[in-house]
């Protein structure tokens, strides 16, 4: 008997082609699925292991169009009040996101720090849409319909990168790369707005 396969998996790190080549559509047969069921079972698992708020099909080597995302009041108990504010970070249940179309809504833009799980240990400044709409199907091949503000709407634009070979260090603003110790320790509890004075960004 074969042993199980293990329900976590190893996040692919910058570097590897398939990071950086657009993801194929899921095909339609394939969802709900027992294998399509194992396959977003076993990236919610990776997702809150690592831990994250977000992982891309192509992140555990999958080039399919398909994300997973959920933000946990855990993830956010060491920010501020004021932080949580300023990001618009609101805990979510996880949703299963299958060929997403998004759309940026409105003119209104943010910027702050993001990381990734596939580059691991650094982070920089990101501009993104404040509020975006983004339709695509659920886990049982159903119409999905999203609309977000603040970190959720971060979320979406970074994992909806990931299906077309995009990284956030291609849209960073550069100056801002820093390791997360680094921009921990430098950085934590300060608005945003000081951050960008202090590196002239
Ligand atoms: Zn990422």
């Amino acid at each position: 008997m074969e042993p199980p396969l293990p329900s976590v998996l190893p996040i692919v790190q910058a570097g590897a082609p398939v990071l950086r080549a657009p993801a194929a559509e899921v095909p339609p047969e394939l969802i709900g699925t027992p294998e399509f069921r194992e396959l977003t079972e076993r990236m919610i698992a990776t997702m809150r292991a690592a831990p994250g708020v977000g992982l891309a099909a192509p992140q555990i080597g999958v080039p399919l169009r398909l994300f997973v995302l959920e933000d946990r009041e855990e993830l956010m108990a060491t920010l501020s009040a004021g932080e949580r504010r300023e990001r618009g970070r609101e805990p979510f249940d996880v949703q299963i996101v299958v060929n997403p179309v998004l759309r940026l809504v409105g003119e209104a833009r943010a910027t702050y720090f993001e990381g990734c799980l596939s580059v691991e240990g650094y982070a920089a400044l990101v501009e993104r849409g404040l509020e975006v709409e983004v339709a695509g199907l659920d886990d049982t091949g159903a119409p999905l319909f999203i609309r977000a503000q603040g970190w959720k709407a971060r979320i979406l634009q970074h994992e909806h990168d990931h299906l077309n070979g995009t990284l956030y260090v291609d849209r960073m603003l550069t100056r801002s790369f820093a390791t997360v110790e680094q921009a921990k320790a430098l950085f934590a509890g300060k608005p945003i707005a000081e951050v960008r004075r202090i590196l002239g960004v």
